[in-house]
């Protein structure tokens, strides 16, 4: 069976049908067209989407603040340290009001980011006191008066932040000044009672991380419990109607071979929406081979989502982190952005203002401590917002660059130097 990463581009696609083979995925021989080529319908919709891009990134208008709201954790995953954590709670608050299939023509920048990339565990004993509620409250007082909080998504992220046992507490004051709130777990202490006593709060969204079945789960989770306790708050979130939620699941090389499996074992469970990762080679991923996918294996995933996505039986979405050629649109609703510094904005646990929580701190903004935060937003950020300065080095002359702008700025190390190019692993 063949199959065309442009199908609806035919001219084009007649010069890729000599693409390379991958592996197989799902008992399936495929021949990917060449994911560098791009057909003309999708140009025209980058083309599109890159002046709707321009225009969000000019009103900047704030969509979602993320709250580092605690370092602590009850867990010390392998990954910790890489982007393969969790921010992409706002895809449960964003994917319930849209579609399913991957849309042709091009769609607005999302209101909220899809950081996607996610985020999850911190050191056993973090450098840093969690932040008192008092403070964050503080801060987003300063916001209200400049955005209508109904459009603004506050996410609690963390560290584990049901290690916090007034997360709810917090809750109820981000909904009592009008705000959604959500927030992303690894469901190890996420029981019915504790369940409740977040709903009762006004909890309106949860990310869920599930790396795989038992044995893949456990082995980047690193507790014998993680997988029983995950799946119990898998249970519970997926039978709660008023709650938006996604599962999201950090592919490895092994889990990449139960991928099918997983995804009917999703299906059967009756989630809805699932988010898939790959793991950013920093931190102790970067020392870990295992975690890592071989540029074949990715786009052995790429084709996995693509092919699923068509299915239509289960809302899979790959993360927001990179550009990826031929694949835009069919991996994801949207054309890749960066929304960090343009709806995204973040206070981190030391009170430092930045993008997303997977930016390093080299290019935080100010600090809620000695900044007030929509000055910053508003007069700061040039960095995430004017990307030239990424065209250097292996981006100076690439031709993807007017729709890539250098990929996700969490990508970048303290130097400003990019450390992965998503769209050269499918050329690779
Ligand atoms: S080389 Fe740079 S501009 Fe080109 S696709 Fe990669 S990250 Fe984007
Ligand atoms: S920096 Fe941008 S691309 Fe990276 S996770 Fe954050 S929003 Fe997504």
């Amino acid at each position: 069976m063949i199959f065309d990463t442009d199908t609806e581009n035919a001219p084009d696609a007649i010069n890729e049908q000599s693409g390379m083979k991958t592996p197989n995925v799902s008992g399936l021989e495929l021949r990917l067209a060449h994911p560098q080529r791009l057909g003309l319908r999708k140009r025209l919709g980058l083309g599109l989407f890159s002046k709707l891009y321009r225009d969000q990134v000019e009103r900047h208008p704030l969509r979602t603040l993320f709250w580092e709201c605690t370092l602590r954790c009850n867990l010390d995953c392998r990954h910790c340290g890489s982007d393969c954590k969790s921010d992409h709670v706002l895809n449960a608050a964003t994917k319930t009001t849209q579609a399913g299939a991957a849309p042709t023509a091009p769609t607005a920048p999302a209101p909220q980011p899809q950081p996607q990339p996610a985020h999850s565990a911190q050191p056993a004993h973090p450098a840093h006191p969690d932040m008192p509620i008092e403070d964050f409250l503080k801060a987003l007082d300063s916001i209200t008066p400049h955005v209508d909080p109904h459009k603004v998504m506050i996410v609690f992220s963390g560290g584990e932040v049901l290690m916090r046992r007034d997360l709810e507490k917090a809750g109820l004051e981000v909904y009592r000044r009008g705000y959604p709130w959500g927030m992303v777990t690894n469901g190890m202490l996420l029981d019915e009672a504790r369940f409740a006593s977040l709903l009762k709060a006004g909890l309106h969204s949860i990310t869920l991380s599930l790396d795989g079945f038992e044995r893949d789960h456990i082995y980047i989770r690193r507790h014998p419990k993680s997988y029983e306790n995950a799946l119990r708050a898998l249970r519970l979130i997926t039978k709660e109607p008023s709650v938006a939620y996604d599962v999201v699941t950090c592919v490895t090389a092994e889990s990449l071979k139960r991928l099918p499996e997983f995804r009917e074992f999703l299906i059967a469970e009756g989630v809805k929406a699932w988010r898939v990762f790959t793991i950013f080679p920093v931190g102790r991923a970067a020392t870990d081979p295992a975690l890592q996918l071989t540029d074949a294996q990715f786009t052995e995933l790429m084709e996995f989502i693509r092919q699923t996505r068509r299915e239509g039986r289960i809302r899979l979405d790959y993360a927001c982190e990179g550009f990826l050629g031929g694949y835009e649109t069919e991996v994801r609703d949207n054309f890749y952005h960066c929304s960090a510094g343009v709806t995204t904005g973040s206070i981190r646990i030391d009170g430092a203002i930045s993008g997303c929580t997977s930016i390093r701190a080299a290019h935080h903004q100010g600090n809620i401590y000695t900044d007030d935060f929509m000055t910053v937003w508003n007069e700061k950020f040039q960095k995430f917002r004017r990307r030239e300065w990424t065209r250097k080095e292996q981006c100076a002359d690439c031709r993807m660059w007017r729709w890539c702008l250098g990929g996700g700025m969490h990508l970048y190390d303290d130097n400003d130097k990019l450390l992965l190019c998503h769209y050269n692993r499918l050329n690779g």
